[in-house]
């Protein structure tokens, strides 16, 4: 299949996309009623990528909501995780430092995502239109189980997992709000229990109305004094960004537009 054929589809996903969220939204408040509660002195796990965008939504949890925070990292066997975990490392101190009540620890696992088994016959034009198959969902998953298992650790319920989707991403099929908003209930349903949430704060409007946009990080970094300059969002595996994959052009653009 050539990236056209991939682009149609992504146009179909997109059709009806707002009238699913709200499906998924009133099974929610059917059931539980409420989409999302603000976790405030809650703990709750973050997925941390050492990107500009997880990096920052760690210090608006922690400054508007005042959550105990799990920081999670996938070492997934990505191209660029020796420079991810760098980062990681380095906001996990900056942040124990600033907030030395509300950070909790830095989880790190181990799970290939996606798997690379029969990853030889995957389609490059899908790849490069939809991203990986399953990637953010499959971190999803595990988060929660590490909620589940941590809950007996930390003697709280776990009930909150937080991803760092901007604005940006709000209708993209692997990172969008439907994604997000299906894996909550995915993990209701799976977990049989209706208390869980899964939400990308950056995204919806629980942080900011109308969620926030990579611009909006960098100046929030800037006047936070949160040296977002080292954090890391390029692909490729190279120590100096390679200024050419789609993380390095989307974050560049941010920078920009803020000087
Ligand atoms: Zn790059």
């Amino acid at each position: 299949m050539g990236e056209e054929y991939w682009f149609r589809q992504l146009k179909a996903n997109g059709k009806g996309y707002l009238d699913r969220i709200d499906t998924i939204k009133k099974i929610l408040i059917d059931t539980r009623g409420y989409v999302f509660e603000k976790p405030e002195n809650e703990p709750v796990i973050i997925l941390f990528s050492g990107g500009m965008d997880s990096t920052t939504l760690i210090d608006l949890v922690i400054k508007q909501w005042q959550s105990k925070v799990i920081l999670l990292y996938f070492r997934r066997d990505s191209r660029n995780q020796t420079y991810e975990e760098q980062a990681v490392d380095f906001f996990h101190e900056f942040y124990k430092k600033r907030y030395p009540n509300n950070i909790l620890e830095l989880l790190k696992l181990d799970i290939q995502i996606p798997s690379r088994v029969n990853k030889e016959y995957m389609d490059n034009a899908r790849k490069k239109v939809m991203g990986l198959p399953m990637r953010n969902a499959t971190m999803w998953a595990n988060a929660f189980t590490q909620a589940i298992y941590m809950s007996g650790k930390y003697t709280s319920t776990i009930r909150t997992v937080l991803c760092g989707s901007v604005a940006e991403d709000s209708s993209s099929p692997e990172s969008g709000y439907l994604s997000v908003i299906s894996g909550c209930l995915h993990a209701c349903i799976c977990l049989g229990v209706w208390n869980l949430q899964l939400n990308a704060p950056l995204m919806d409007n629980s942080l900011k109305v109308g969620g926030m946009t990579k611009k909006d990080l960098v100046e929030y970094c800037k006047a936070q004094g949160i040296p977002l300059e080292k954090s890391r969002s390029c692909f490729g595996d190279t120590k100096e960004p390679c200024g050419e994959c789609l993380a390095c052009k989307y974050r560049e653009a941010a920078f920009k537009a803020v000087k």
